[in-house]
């Protein structure tokens, strides 16, 4: 379907739901991309070509405009809404061009429109189909946030307060509020972006502020799957899954969803629904704080990381030694290397640590540059690992699912080259080579019966 076709099925889905209801949109499809390249073309000092691009902007969010909206007044209030905005990028365009520099503040300015238009069509859409419906940017919603530019984060008491005035106030006068995802103002009102894909997040905080009964995340997913369904045939939707569950599964493989989406929930019991916007019979993937016994499955899902890289670091002068992980760890945190695996055998003589592998270099040069010949004496690395992590709460006590896990590995000649198990028991992972992975997640998919609709193959 075209993506005017897709706003009219939204506007239509949100004005035929009964009862109060609050719709948070992220940008257009490609919009926020279109917008970062402008910022790298501003950088490169090539003006001209950043405003050839605004101009395609422009012209693509009258497109979408023109074909979402058809009634005369609507579509005439929303142009002069759409002009005020697009004059308002135009000039912040012309003013970081002029300059030819882009701070982490500007570039949030810039990435905020593509929400602050695609809120305007949606709720025009919306207002044609005899529904009261009003736009408002994620700052208009009331959502204050902190000042780091680019991953903000919000305020959740004072955010909690404006938003539940704001939003509670246009509700109690049959107004559907359409707020505009990934967006918020700091506490000096200037705008600040949530991260990419931050529209979960903003959903997840209005919900969280205005007490919500439920909230629906809906994209092109149908909802959390058991694993990738491009790798593994007979991968299936979740039925339930918990909170926790759910952040393991943001971070591992469910890209599209925002890492800290779950976070606003967690003091609450509202439920979620991660489920699809085109096929809106399927009821998709139910998070809840506490889910069913009927859930109650061994593990729940299990997917792969791809592209890192492994780094054995060792040296005799590592044992028994106090600090020796927190030179190590600070070490890569000034590089700006982000770790996301560790392990430590108990005899201390070696500490692994898994990297992207964009980052390997970097890493390498920083460890050899501050630690090698003091404690360290030699760093061995593996430049292409996956991780393949297997998710699950009720991995929790159960006895015997690292011999099926690794003896699934085996049976498929893989070789496993480091394991990882929190003591929470939410999360067990390990690494492989990075051509392995696929096979090691469909060992495992089978393994624990995955694929198979209920509870009944739980471990
Ligand atoms: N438009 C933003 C992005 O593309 C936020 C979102 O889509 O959730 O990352
Ligand atoms: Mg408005």
């Amino acid at each position: 379907m075209d993506e005017p076709g897709k706003i009219r099925d939204a506007a239509a889905f949100v004005a035929s739901q009964g009862g109060e209801v609050v719709a948070v949109c992220s940008a257009a499809s490609g919009t926020t991309d279109n917008l970062m390249g402008i910022s790298g073309l501003i950088r490169k000092g090539d003006g001209k070509g950043a405003r050839a691009a605004a101009d395609g902007i422009m012209r693509y969010t009258r497109e979408l405009a023109e074909g979402a909206v058809s009634v005369e007044e609507d579509r005439e209030r929303l142009s002069a809404a759409l002009d005020g905005a697009l004059a308002e990028l135009n000039g912040l365009i012309d003013g970081m061009a002029l300059l030819g520099e882009v701070t982490p503040r500007s570039s949030d300015y810039l990435l905020s429109f593509g929400e602050r238009l695609s809120s305007e069509i949606l709720a025009s859409a919306i207002s044609e189909r005899d529904r009261k419906a009003e736009a408002l940017a994620g700052n208009e919603a009331g959502i204050v946030t902190d000042s780091n530019f680019g991953g903000a984060r919000p305020l959740m008491d004072t955010t909690g307060l404006r938003v539940s005035k704001k939003i509670g106030g246009l509700l109690l006068e049959g107004v559907i509020p359409v707020v505009g995802g990934f967006v918020g103002a700091d506490q000096y009102g200037r705008i600040t972006t949530l991260g990419r894909g931050g529209t979960d997040y903003t959903a997840t905080t209005v919900g969280a502020s205005i007490k919500a009964d439920e909230i629906w995340l809906m994209s092109d997913m149908d909802g959390l799957m058991t694993a990738n369904p491009r790798v593994v045939g007979g991968a299936r939707v979740l039925d339930e899954v918990s909170y926790a569950e759910a952040v393991e599964m943001a971070m591992f493989g469910a890209k599209q969803i925002h890492p800290r989406t779950f976070e606003p929930l967690m003091g609450t019991r509202i439920p979620m629904r991660i489920r699809s916007a085109v096929n809106t019979g399927n009821p998709g993937t139910l998070v809840t704080a506490s889910p069913g016994p009927e859930s109650g499955r061994t593990i729940k899902c299990v997917s792969a990381l791809r592209h890192n890289a492994l780094i054995d670091i060792r040296g005799g002068g590592m044992v028994g030694e106090a600090g020796t992980a927190a030179g190590i760890f600070s070490t890569l945190a000034g590089a700006g290397v982000n770790v996301m695996m560790i392990s430590q055998n108990p005899s201390e003589s070696s500490i692994t640590v898994v990297i992207k592998k964009s980052d390997m270099d970097r890493a390498v040069d920083a460890l050899e540059i501050g630690l090698a010949g003091k404690v360290i004496k030699k760093l061995e690395v593996t430049p292409d690992v996956a991780i393949v992590a297997l998710i699950g709460s009720g991995m929790r006590g159960t006895v015997g699912i690292a011999s099926r896990v690794f003896g699934a590995a085996a049976s498929k000649g893989l070789n496993v080259v480091m394991i990882t198990q929190g003591s929470s028991e939410l999360n067990l992972a390990f690494v492989v080579g990075d051509d392995d992975c696929w096979e090691a997640v469909r060992a495992l998919h089978d393994e624990f019966g995955l694929g198979a609709p209920g509870g009944r193959a739980a471990g």
